[in-house]
């Protein structure tokens, strides 16, 4: 599962809309690194036992997208939710390239269900 590229140049986009052109760390431009793979982060009222992302359920689960420094290794997660506009498809199932191919695809609930 990865991000869209159309949502990732959105959200490089917006970030940059914000003023981020820059490692807030070591002050470097042009060293952010976008990951194309989410990172799912998980609160602390989730049950005990769960051991399967299938037992997840919406809203449990953060998915965010993962900024690295390659120069000094500095790492921003922000929460994709907030870069997303209403049922826009952000995420992608597998490595699949083609994007348009609608086996390879996800709507974001039905994604963040899994
Ligand atoms: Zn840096």
């Amino acid at each position: 599962m990865r991000w869209r590229r159309t949502f990732m140049a959105e959200v490089a986009r917006m970030l940059q809309q914000f003023g981020m052109k820059a490692c807030p760390v070591c002050g470097l431009a042009e060293s952010l690194n976008m990951n194309e793979f989410p990172v799912l982060l998980a609160d602390g009222r989730l049950p005990l036992g769960v051991d399967a992302l299938g037992e997840y359920h919406e809203g449990d689960l953060t998915f965010a997208v993962r900024m690295d420094c390659i120069i000094c290794g500095h790492l921003m997660l922000f929460d994709a939710q907030r870069y997303r506009t209403g049922d826009e498809k952000i995420l992608v199932l597998g490595l699949a390239e083609d994007e348009d191919s609608p086996s390879g695809e996800l709507p974001p609930l039905e994604a963040a269900a899994i």
